[in-house]
């Protein structure tokens, strides 16, 4: 093909407007660096993974590593919002459950502990009086209340990184579907290519294009990175009347996630009034570019646990409303931040494999992708968790203590 279109040297090429590309565009623009951010599809779809009304961010993991990165990317998040000067992350406890014996959940209070995170650990009265009787657990269960949580608006927060990135200079082009990447042989760096005729140069590039990443890795490298896409479904089910108060922000109701199987989160009710939303970590096996649509299915499991945690105050019989979605599932559900290696070397470096919890860390990968390709490190991390060569040791990734958390997911049934 004749590239006739657009051809322009940039310091950076960023592939993929989602969280993750235009928080690493912003941390870029930052450091007057000349960038430009390519997204495939009109910026702000709903196609990919970083669209809708809300997401959870909480620091309650079971891995060390995590709660940090979630302790610096809450500071990004409020710089971020007062650089722009509207709200995008909208504060809450976060309040984790379980059964007493299940070992994610007893790793997320160690680490509250080591890494001096305050929390309550609570038994079920004791939630029952904290939260005025809205949640109930069974006998064998614990609560645990920490103070980092919130509610962050997707759509809204990465409209906010793409305009404060082009307030510092990025260059913004949506519709620009990239093809391929080469080796520059002629300037150093690489050349990007996209379907409708345009070459952009960059001295590096980054790759965040979420659920498309194992397509695209393939192509460009022959590399087959573990990482499964998955079509998943939100569902908000409705409050019963007289009770839609108990569940806002502002009557203290927290972000949460219950430990058991399956693993269930939630939000307060807030973009749909008298509307919860309650969702599975979960999904069907899905190609990006041919997705079906169909909803997730809803275990009686599910329908259970909300009649039993909520006291009966939502309606537990059908969810009202629904939104697709994907995750980008790695084996260990750890993300993959590194560079691509083979003939690019430290030019090119991916960020993908986010596992249905990468939202609320777009800032701190930002600002990771930022050091990487400016310095060829990033402080204040440890990336070896992260590292696509964990695959090659053990094709399950990280070992993990817990097994508990880590899900195997069923293709779409027929
Ligand atoms: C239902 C659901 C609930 C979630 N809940 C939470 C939560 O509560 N908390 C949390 O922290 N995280 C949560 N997540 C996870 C989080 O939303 C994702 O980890 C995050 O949005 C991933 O962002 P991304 O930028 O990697 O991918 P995406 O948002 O998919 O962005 C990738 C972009 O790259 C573009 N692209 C792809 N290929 C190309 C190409 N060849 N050329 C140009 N552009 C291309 C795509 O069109 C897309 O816009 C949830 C995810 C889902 C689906």
């Amino acid at each position: 093909m004749e590239y006739s279109g657009e051809q322009e040297q940039f310091d950076v090429v960023v592939i993929g407007a989602g969280i993750m590309g235009s928080c690493a565009a912003y941390q870029l623009a930052k450091h007057g660096q000349k960038v430009v951010l390519l997204e495939q599809f009109d910026f702000l779809h709903h196609l990919g993974s970083s669209h809708g009304e809300s997401r959870t961010i909480r620091a309650t993991y079971p891995e060390d590593y995590y709660s940090q990165m979630v302790i610096e990317s809450s500071r990004l998040w409020e710089e971020a919002e007062s650089e722009i000067g509207y709200q995008v992350y909208i504060k809450t406890p976060q309040f984790d459950m379980g059964p007493n014996n299940n070992k994610s959940l007893q790793c997320v209070i160690e680490n509250c502990k080591s890494s001096s995170l305050p929390c309550s650990v609570l038994d079920p009265k004791q939630v029952s009086e904290q939260f005025k009787g809205r949640f109930e657990l069974p006998e064998n269960w614990v609560g645990v209340l920490t103070q980092l949580g919130g509610v962050l608006k997707p759509t809204k927060a990465v409209s906010m990184f793409q305009t404060l990135a082009f307030q510092m200079g990025a260059i913004l082009r949506d519709n620009m579907q990239v093809i391929d990447i080469k080796k520059d042989n002629e300037k150093g760096g690489v050349c990007v290519f996209t379907s409708n005729g345009s070459m952009f140069r960059g001295n590096k590039c980054i790759i965040t294009i979420g659920a498309w990443m194992q397509k695209f890795v393939k192509m460009v490298t022959g590399k087959v990175l573990p990482i499964q896409p998955l079509h998943t479904t939100i569902c908000y089910w409705r409050i019963k009347k007289g009770h839609e108060e108990k569940f806002l922000v502002d009557s203290g109701f927290p972000t949460f996630a219950s430990y058991s199987e399956p693993y269930i989160y939630g939000t307060p009710s807030c973009e749909f009034p008298g509307l919860v939303k309650i969702a599975v970590h979960g999904g069907y096996q899905c190609d990006p570019d041919e997705r079906t649509w169909v909803s997730t299915k809803i275990e009686d499991s599910v329908n259970s646990w909300i009649e039993g945690r909520f006291s009966g105050h939502v309606d537990s019989s059908k969810p009202v409303f629904t939104q697709s979605c994907m995750y980008s599932m790695t084996p260990d559900e750890d993300f993959v931040i590194d560079f691509l290696g083979g003939e690019f070397g430290n030019d090119v470096v991916i960020a993908g494999g986010f596992s249905g919890h990468g939202f609320k860390m777009g800032p701190v990968v930002g600002r990771i992708l930022n050091d990487l390709v400016l310095n060829g490190e990033a402080l204040g991390v440890d990336l070896s968790y992260f590292k696509m060569s964990r695959f090659e040791k053990n094709p399950e990734g990280n070992v993990k203590e817990f097994e508990d958390q880590v899900h195997s997911y069923e293709p779409l049934p027929m």
